[in-house]
């Protein structure tokens, strides 16, 4: 009989940086995996618990406010950081959203001029901004070879900037995305996503929650790895009437309308 595939999905910070439904997010890789009949085991990693870098499958962080962060970062810092740098590396997958993303960057600058040191996954960094990005976003992953879309919910006024050993998760089609100047959304390094897409995504993009589904099974068990369809029609629906909604919205504003 073929082997049971297994997945540990690591959530930092579940009770602390969860907002805007961020754990959908692990919901629907843990359902999707269920649907397969691949075994999920969901942990929470959050103050004062280490990391053991070698167990890591996938991890998500979610977001938070400024508050929130203030709180996390000095223990991460202690406990997860390196663990979390060293599992990047070895090519580990992670989700990360909003403040969970800026968190993994280099530094994030908030409004009272803090400066909340960074894991330094991503070379990214992010300055608290004049304005809030609020809204419904769309995203068209150029990496992807079939340039497929993403979308989420952003709401945030960290503004993040990215170096070049990191490329955008994609561009912007409707949205600010990370900074409502450069058109680019999110970062990728390796098999880590750096987001500011709320929703929760995973759901409503499930072509991305199986790419990360995909990468990190790929890892522990090898890249022949492939994954049982889904019917996802629902899924696929939900996507498609955000974008269209996000589409029209956008049109009003412009006065094309
Ligand atoms: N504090 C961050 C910002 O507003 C993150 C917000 C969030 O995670 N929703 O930029």
């Amino acid at each position: 009989m073929a082997e049971r595939l297994r997945l540990t999905i690591t959530h930092l910070y579940p009770e602390l940086m969860n907002v805007y439904g961020d754990r959908g997010n692990i919901l629907a890789l843990a359902r999707r995996c269920e649907w397969r009949g691949i075994e999920v085991r969901e942990e929470a990693a959050t103050l004062g618990d280490r990391l053991n870098p070698g167990a890591l499958d996938l991890v998500f962080f979610g977001g938070g406010q400024d508050r929130e962060q203030e709180v996390v970062a000095p223990d991460l810092q202690v406990t997860k950081a390196e663990a979390l740098r060293e599992a990047a590396e070895a090519g580990v997958t992670m989700l990360l959203v909003c403040g969970g993303y800026q968190l993994l960057g280099k530094f994030f600058r908030t409004h009272t001029g803090t400066e909340i040191p960074g894991v330094g996954v991503l070379d990214a960094w992010t300055i608290a901004g004049p304005r809030r990005l609020i809204g419904n976003v769309v995203v068209r992953c150029d990496w992807d070879p079939q340039r497929r879309t993403l979308v989420g919910f952003e709401n945030h006024s960290g503004q993040t900037f990215l170096g070049p050993a990191c490329q955008p998760l994609g561009s912007v089609l409707v949205g600010g995305g990370n900074n409502g100047t450069d058109g680019q959304e999110g970062a990728i390094y390796r098999n880590v996503f750096g987001c500011y897409l709320h929703g929760s995504l995973l759901p409503k993009n499930p072509w991305f929650a199986d790419e990360l589904l995909r990468r990190a099974l790929a890892r522990r068990y090898g890249p022949e790895v492939t994954l049982a369809p889904l019917d996802d029609r629902l899924e696929v629906q939900a996507h498609d009437a955000v974008a269209r909604r996000a589409r029209q919205l956008r049109r009003v504003r412009s006065g094309a309308w």
